[in-house]
């Protein structure tokens, strides 16, 4: 997912209902990765098309959605009125999401209506936050000098639950895509799909041989931390320091260009001639409740974007340079911080979502719980995900 909004309503299929010990009014019902809580009488089947609410999800008020509202009304200054999915569980099932049937919202069923079908906008759902973002107000005066540059990256990652089949796919064979010119009228042949803009491509399954299996199992697993995402580049003797989805307006009070200077990365980009940004966590007092209870703020690196070929570099590549900065004495090793690396694992270690869920159930540096686990696959170019830790959800304020 590159600086892709959340896709928070989606058409779906439901993958699987199972009964709930003890609980006869209620089933589970699996979709991809997910798995959530419905009324039995909701009447759903294996393979009915769905549209599947993720959490976060802040649903507007029509009466589709009037059945939520004891569980979940909410109303803020900044979002107005809705109802706010989240984390819950209920009879000792974790249930995340809605399903609801395709027939309850008035949109047309057309052929445009294919799994995936993103209905986030078209439904007004917005992403539920409890106070506005304010990028880092509260951490010394905080200006933008702009947009977020077009030549960097935002951080960000997909969830298992939404991309498992899809890393699976990755780690095991390769898929080659050929894309056709097929006349209006022509019968589609085996193995042609019509893509979204209307032309057609052939898949085609290529085995990988043993060497591309075995690196394309390999992942860095990294602890994810909860501060507030930094950004800070050079590109050809123009830099910066950006937060989340802003380029910030140099200040000596301000707390992510403070940091740039004081841990050193950024003049080690610019003495350098580095045409890189260094990505990382802002971590310390004020910032997202300072849930690690840190004394002073760190930068905790853990992405280098290389800005003249566009890319992440991989994890290896990526240590090999941060430890040249540290050896060329360019960073302060003080204040050289990466988030905690929890080692490289292996995909076949991890069968089911599940599996990828109890990785992510963990203490973190200070704090009792850690929000989530980061996979970053170690082959350049391979896919990068997340696994949020169920139970900081569920401890999540309401
Ligand atoms: P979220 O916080 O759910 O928006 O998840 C994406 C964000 O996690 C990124 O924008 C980063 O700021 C942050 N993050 C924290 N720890 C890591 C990590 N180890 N690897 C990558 N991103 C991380
Ligand atoms: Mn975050």
């Amino acid at each position: 997912m590159i600086d892709g909004e959340r896709k928070l309503a989606t058409i779906r299929r439901i993958a699987d209902i199972n009964p709930i010990p003890g609980a006869d009014a209620i089933i589970r019902l699996t979709v991809d990765g997910w798995e959530l809580v419905s009324a039995k009488d909701n009447g759903f089947a294996i393979g009915d098309l769905i549209v599947y609410f993720e959490i976060d999800s802040f649903l507007p008020v029509i009466p589709a959605f009037e059945f939520l509202r004891s569980r979940c009304y909410k109303s803020t200054a900044h979002l107005g009125e809705g109802f706010r999915l989240r984390t819950i569980k209920l009879r000792g099932q974790i249930s995340q999401g809605l399903a609801m049937p395709l027939s309850a919202f008035d949109i047309p069923n057309d052929a445009a209506f294919v799994e995936g079908y993103d209905l986030t906008e078209l439904l007004g759902v917005k992403k539920w936050e409890a106070a506005p973002e304010r990028e880092g107000n509260s951490f010394g005066p905080t200006k933008a000098r702009g947009n977020f540059p077009s030549f960097l990256r935002k951080t960000d990652q997909d969830r298992i639950q939404n991309c498992f089949g899809k890393v699976k796919q990755w780690a095991t064979v390769s898929i080659q895509n050929e894309i056709l010119e097929l006349p209006e009228d022509a019968a589609i042949p085996d193995g042609v799909y019509k893509m979204a803009d209307g032309r057609y491509v052939r898949k085609t399954v290529v085995a990988l041989n043993d060497n591309e299996l075995l690196e394309r199992g390999q992942f860095e697993m990294t602890l994810k931390l909860e501060g507030s995402s930094m950004t800070v580049y050079n590109y050809d003797g123009q830099y910066g320091v950006c937060s989340r989805n802003l380029e910030l307006k140099r200040d000596a009070e301000n707390v992510f260009w403070k940091t740039a200077v004081n841990t050193r990365v950024l003049p080690a980009l610019i003495h350098g001639g580095y045409n890189v940004a260094i990505q990382g966590e802002l971590m310390g007092p004020n910032i997202q409740g300072n849930i690690e209870n840190l004394a002073i703020h760190g930068f905790y690196i853990f992405d280098v974007f290389d800005i003249e070929r566009q890319k992440y570099l991989p994890p290896a590549e990526r240590l090999e340079f941060l430890v040249k900065l540290a050896n060329e004495g360019l960073i302060d090793v003080q204040h050289f911080n990466r988030v905690p690396n929890l080692g490289v694992v292996s995909l076949t270690d991890f069968p089911t979502v599940k599996d990828f869920l109890a990785a992510a159930d963990r203490p973190s540096i200070n704090a009792k719980r850690a929000e989530g686990v980061v996979f970053k696959s170690m082959v350049d170019g391979g896919p990068t995900f997340k696994a949020i830790n169920d139970n900081y959800l569920l401890a999540q304020a309401g």
